[in-house]
């Protein structure tokens, strides 16, 4: 009991094209703001591709590794732009974290979203407070090792996860980009969310609904 399986995993991607659609106006317009104006597109098109995967072969899906890297396959190949092979690499490392287990524990949880993040600082380059996805993924793994390390629960730590990303990503409406498009604008981009640091939040946020769905 209290682990997450595949069918959580599943659930998490089919959660996270759910919100990536529903958000998608938004993120366009967070982008807009300080980018190219393409972040919702690019990452609706690349969870929508996602789930027509998974819809085709669900079955050979028997790890939560398994989904993750499908997840990984399809970011890499339809997203584009600065995001998709950030969060390309973000799931393939996570997917490497937990190779080889059925289900998996608050530690275990910790280590696939810690990978993520080393994942996209290995390939961005970005650090905390560079205004970048870098800033909702660093708290959002800082929380769930402090909650896993408390005894929570998969829920529980996914929980904190979730909070600790929606946090960190509007703190970086105050900061000036160092990375990406937005660090063009200098000074310009005060007062504007990260749209990558905002879209980790909906996918942390999927994670932890998925999870509990299953509690
Ligand atoms: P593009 O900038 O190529 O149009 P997207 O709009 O899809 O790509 O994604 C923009 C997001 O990518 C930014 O909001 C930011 O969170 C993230 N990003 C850009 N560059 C980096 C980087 N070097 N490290 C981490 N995240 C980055
Ligand atoms: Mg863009």
């Amino acid at each position: 009991m209290g682990m997450l399986d595949t069918a959580w995993a599943v659930r998490w991607v089919r959660a996270t094209a759910a919100t990536v659609a529903e958000h998608r106006a938004e993120l366009v317009t967070l982008d807009r703001e300080i980018g190219d104006g393409d972040h919702g597109e690019n990452l609706d098109r690349g969870f929508r591709a996602v789930v027509e995967s998974v819809d085709a072969d669900e079955d050979s899906l028997t790890t939560p590794a398994d989904v993750l890297k499908l997840v990984a396959t399809k970011l890499i190949s339809t997203v584009g732009g600065a995001s998709g092979p950030l969060f390309g690499t973000a799931y393939l490392k996570a997917s490497q974290a937990v190779g080889g287990r059925d289900a998996l524990d608050p530690e275990a949880v910790v280590a696939l979203l810690a990978a993520a993040r080393d994942g996209i600082v290995m390939r961005g380059k970005a650090q905390p407070g560079d205004k970048t996805m870098v800033d909702a993924w660093t708290p959002a793994v800082d929380a769930a090792g402090e909650a896993s390390a408390a005894g929570a629960s998969v829920v529980a730590v996914l929980e904190a996860a979730a909070s600790a990303a929606q946090a960190g990503a509007e703190a970086t409406d105050p900061l000036v980009a160092h990375k990406g498009r937005a660090s063009y604008l200098g000074e310009r981009a005060i007062g504007h969310r990260d749209p990558g640091a905002q879209s980790t939040a909906y996918i942390l946020r999927a994670a932890a609904d998925a999870a509990a769905d299953a509690a």
